[in-house]
């Protein structure tokens, strides 16, 4: 099967775009996609993600592991203790339990794809009093404060 892609919109044929989290979990602005959602031999979901300009993902944690690549534009990526700049072609892996937010602070889409196991664990959102603590490194303070 191919499912063509559309350049100018960032979709494929036949996918929906539906909203990124339907649990209250806090977000702005992003979209999900599904592309694949596993076969027998390979029990993985595979999903584009797109934040728009000035958006950001949930901040969370989870047992299982991701594996992204940016796939379009750029941004910036909270990983544990750490935020990194992250633009088209990056690839990130995230192993479980460690903390991550993305964020499209850069003007620009932040879209990216992201490998998971079809089975998982529900996210664990980061409190406000986790992320309150999590500020008192400059660098998080900046990326949190930006919109
Ligand atoms: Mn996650």
């Amino acid at each position: 099967m191919i499912r063509k892609f559309n350049q100018e919109t960032y979709t494929w044929d036949g996918v929906d775009t539906l909203v990124y989290k339907q649990d209250n979990s806090p977000f702005k602005d992003v979209t999900r996609q599904v592309l694949f959602d596993g076969a027998w031999d390979i029990p993985c979901q595979f999903r584009y993600f797109e934040v728009q300009p000035g958006g950001y993902s949930t901040m969370e944690r989870h047992e299982h592991t991701h594996m992204v690549m940016i796939f379009r534009g750029k941004g910036q990526c909270l990983l544990g203790d750490t935020v990194e700049d992250v633009q088209e072609g990056d690839m990130i892996e995230i192993p479980k339990l460690m903390a991550h937010q993305f964020r499209a602070n850069q003007g620009d889409h932040l879209g990216f794809l992201c490998l998971v196991n079809v089975d998982r664990d529900k996210v664990q959102v980061i409190t406000p009093e986790e992320q309150a603590e999590m500020m008192e490194n400059p660098a998080i303070r900046t990326f949190l404060e930006i919109e």
